[in-house]
């Protein structure tokens, strides 16, 4: 087996089984090793894009809005506002010049055009560089207009995608926070006003936050805002009247759960709703932390018939499943964790595991929960996965689109578990989904033909 050829510098964000868990995370990624991860203003785009009936300009040269709806399949149950990308198309002249009064015609010329009740101005490197005051062109327009009108500041090199997801927060905040009620006599904590939840971190892929509000519609338990699948303005705003917070991505969104205990007295708990034991135990955890023993009643109930009624189906798969080995290389840490947990319960091994955003906390759990020889790896470029999973051995691929070229190049199999899929895997019906895709690839027959 040929050895695997690393970087000396990303050497300290790679390790083996329990070591794994002390690998160095959250850092630029390093020149030249190719990184999977996007730049700051897509990590920004990718968290405010699904609210629906936003509108949003890309204050840049034309190349930055190729970002847009077609590679992130968020659904909308309203407004197809967000299905746009607007550009103010920075040219030479603009960028020796400066691009203010582009950028405050474009916002002019929307608001004529569209009506919306809320722009996001996406500053992107170019306007880093040149300095044009975003948020001077953003509060003039907010009193023109009496609309929000909110600077995203995302010039691209400024951090990494992380960074990005922190300043989409920062924007949601200025969006909430006037909106949120006096706090109560107890200081900080949740006045009588507040009741249910807000849903963090989902942003309704082939509509999976509709999955999750419906089994709090089971549950008795009113959601008062999704952050950002499916919101809307008028949703969005009701966030701060919420009683608990419930965070699915925690890379993208305890940023905002903090911001929002800290300032407005919300706490939060994680959760995660891939695979069956994930779900069952997050809304069971979800009507415990907000001590409503009814909710919790009903929770007990509802997961103990839904994972009966899957029993059968995932026995069927079973068989076919068994045994195989899986690498694992999404966004965030709490997706690669439910899914270490999501192919033991099928008795999968997962062999090689990395992760875009993960936090320690993440890769501390990740190398609790894999064998000792697992690869973990921070940052992953395509030369150290296809490395790995060919020393591996590995079965399928779980990742997002740049990942699916890389795998099928191998002769691996693939299952696309990033924003671009339009199928859900969320929830008991997404583990269903989940099971039936991995299957269907890995014992397609095609594979015999390589
Ligand atoms: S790195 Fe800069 S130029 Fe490239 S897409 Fe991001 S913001 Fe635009």
């Amino acid at each position: 087996m040929e050895a695997v050829k690393i970087l000396e510098e990303r050497k300290v964000s790679i390790g083996r089984g329990k070591e794994g868990a002390g690998i160095q995370c959250g850092r630029n990624s390093v020149s030249g090793s190719v990184s999977q991860r996007a730049c700051v203003y897509c990590g920004a785009r990718v968290v405010l894009n699904p609210i629906t009936d936003a509108f949003h300009i890309v204050h840049g040269p034309i190349g930055c809005a190729s970002y847009t709806w077609d590679i992130r399949g968020s659904l909308s149950s309203g407004s197809e506002l967000y299905r746009n990308s607007f550009s103010t198309d920075l040219r030479e002249e603009d960028i020796v010049f400066g691009g203010a009064e582009k950028l405050t015609r474009a916002i002019d010329e929307a608001v004529e055009a569209y009506h919306p009740r809320l722009i996001f101005i996406y500053a992107t490197c170019i306007v880093g560089v040149i300095g044009d005051d975003v948020e001077a062109v953003c509060r003039a327009a907010e009193k023109r207009h009496r609309i929000r009108v909110i600077p995203v500041k995302s010039p691209g090199f400024s951090g990494n995608k992380s960074f990005g997801y922190r300043m989409a927060c920062n924007a949601l905040m200025e969006l909430i926070s006037p909106h949120a009620p006096p706090a109560g006599s107890e200081g900080r904590r949740p006045s009588t006003a507040q009741a249910g939840v807000n849903i963090l971190g989902d942003f309704n892929l082939a509509g999976e936050m509709w999955i999750i509000t419906n089994y709090m519609k089971e549950l008795g338990i009113p959601v008062a805002a999704t952050v950002t699948g499916d919101a809307s303005y008028e949703t969005l705003i009701r966030a701060p009247r919420a009683k608990l917070n419930l965070v699915q991505c925690a890379g993208s969104m305890t940023y905002l759960a903090k911001r929002m205990e800290e300032e407005m007295g919300i706490p939060y708990i994680k959760v995660s709703f891939f695979g069956i034991g994930d779900t069952s135990s997050s809304l069971l955890r979800t009507a415990e932390a907000l001590e409503d023993e009814d909710a919790r009643k009903k929770a007990e109930h509802f997961c103990r018939n839904q994972e009966e009624a899957l029993r059968p189906y995932v026995e069927k798969y079973l068989p076919r499943l068994r045994g195989k080995k899986a690498a694992v290389y999404v966004g965030g840490g709490f997706k690669a964790v439910s899914l270490i947990r999501q192919f033991k319960s099928l008795g999968m091994e997962t062999v090689v595991v990395g992760t875009q955003t993960g936090q320690p906390e993440d890769y501390e759990i990740i190398g609790s929960l894999v064998g000792d020889d697992a690869v973990i790896l921070d940052d992953a470029n395509p030369a150290e996965l296809e490395s790995f999973m060919k020393e591996k051995g590995a079965d399928i691929l779980v990742g997002g689109v740049k990942e699916r070229p890389l795998a099928y190049k191998l002769g691996i199999s693939f299952c696309d578990h990033n924003h671009e899929r339009k199928h859900a895997l969320a929830g008991y019906e997404g583990t269903l989904n989940f099971i039936q895709e991995i299957h269907l690839s890995m014992n397609s027959p095609v594979w015999q033909f390589l």
